[in-house]
């Protein structure tokens, strides 16, 4: 049998998953979230890992050294964020080539370097071994208020669902660079998109308005269909999103044009976007101010348990399908 018959990626998951134990009570969130969640009384330890492995999340033709560190940092702190915490500290293992040149994992470093420096987050430790791939895993761990998380669970029936900045941008820059395989280009015609695809960051900055008005929140590394499905399967709700409301970066669109794919599309399977997507009640929704209205797009609805999982497009619903999924 292989991976797709089992569902995929988060089939295979649940598969390997399901039937082992909880021993410590004080596990709030095991699998499942972006984090495991540990309650520790008057705080919560939030912990995540996250792995780039060359030439599957990065090229080392199109992304500096220091690119790949800075990324390999960012995602993982993209999931301590999405949980509404602050990121604490980090454990770093490495696959190493044998031929590889120490340069390059110098370069890796000093971008790690760079972003523990931004977060003030500390490198506590790891592991370095070869094989046949440059492989980086990063394990993060970082703090939640106690009482404040805001889980993949915690949507609500009638919840508005909201998305931080735009959409699609990182897999414009991923498909342009696959056609032209021309970093310089990119960076001239369209450096929005540069950014986006080889410099992601964590939306920290957003973290303050939203993290007590959220209820469930998620960070998009496989895009919104995925993102909102995993919101719908944790807090066992339905929901609705409108394929009209979709934000989208004019780079983005200027690029799908120019390629001829749909940028909506990238927007909800693509991926690696770092946006967060959270649900929030219209009430709360009608507490944030103006300005920060401005950097959130409401995309869609939660319905209730058995409303189903919707894209509404052209005045028709259809299921909201696509996500990034290593295996299918
Ligand atoms: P994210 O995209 O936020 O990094 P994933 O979608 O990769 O999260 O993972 C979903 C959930 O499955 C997480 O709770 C993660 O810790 C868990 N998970 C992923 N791979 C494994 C594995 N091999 N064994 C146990 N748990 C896993
Ligand atoms: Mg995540």
């Amino acid at each position: 049998m292989n991976i797709k018959d089992l569902g995929g990626e988060f089939g295979l998951i649940e598969n390997l998953t399901q039937d082992f134990s909880q021993f410590d009570q004080k596990i709030k969130k095991g699998i499942g979230d972006d984090c495991a969640v540990i309650d520790l009384g008057e705080r919560y330890q939030l912990i995540s890992s996250d792995t780039l492995v060359s030439n599957d999340h990065f090229n080392l033709n199109w992304s500096t050294p220091e690119q790949v560190g800075m990324k390999a940092v960012e995602v993982n702190v993209s999931d301590i964020i999405a949980c509404g915490g602050t990121p604490k500290s980090i454990l770093v293992s490495l696959v190493l080539t044998r031929d590889l040149d120490a340069e390059i994992i110098q370069g890796i470093y000093r971008g790690i370097k760079k972003k523990c420096d931004k977060y003030e987050i500390d490198l506590i430790g790891g592991d370095t071994t070869h094989g046949k791939e440059l492989v980086i895993n990063v394990t993060i761990l970082g703090v939640g208020a106690y009482g404040n998380t805001s889980l993949r669970s915690d949507a609500k029936v009638g919840d508005l669902i909201c998305v931080t900045g735009d959409l699609g941008g990182s897999t414009a820059g991923l498909e342009y660079l696959r056609k032209f395989k021309d970093v310089e280009k990119l960076k001239v015609k369209f450096p929005y998109l540069y950014k986006r695809h080889l410099e992601p960051v964590a939306r920290r900055g957003v973290l303050q308005c939203v993290s007590t008005a959220a209820n469930a929140m998620i960070d998009v590394s496989d895009g919104l269909a995925s993102e909102v499905r995993h919101i719908c399967k944790e807090s066992e709700c339905g929901a609705e999103v409108d394929f009209s409301k979709i934000p989208l970066h004019m780079e983005t669109k200027l690029c799908a044009q120019k390629l001829g794919q749909s940028a909506e599309d990238w927007a909800l399977s693509g991926g690696e976007d770092f946006e967060l997507v959270f649900t929030v009640s219209l009430e709360n929704y009608e507490k944030f101010d103006t300005g920060f209205k401005e950097k959130i797009t409401v995309v869609g609805k939660i319905l209730g348990g058995n409303g189903g999982v919707w894209l509404l497009k052209n005045g028709m619903r259809e299921e909201l399908k696509g996500g990034y999924d290593h295996f299918s």
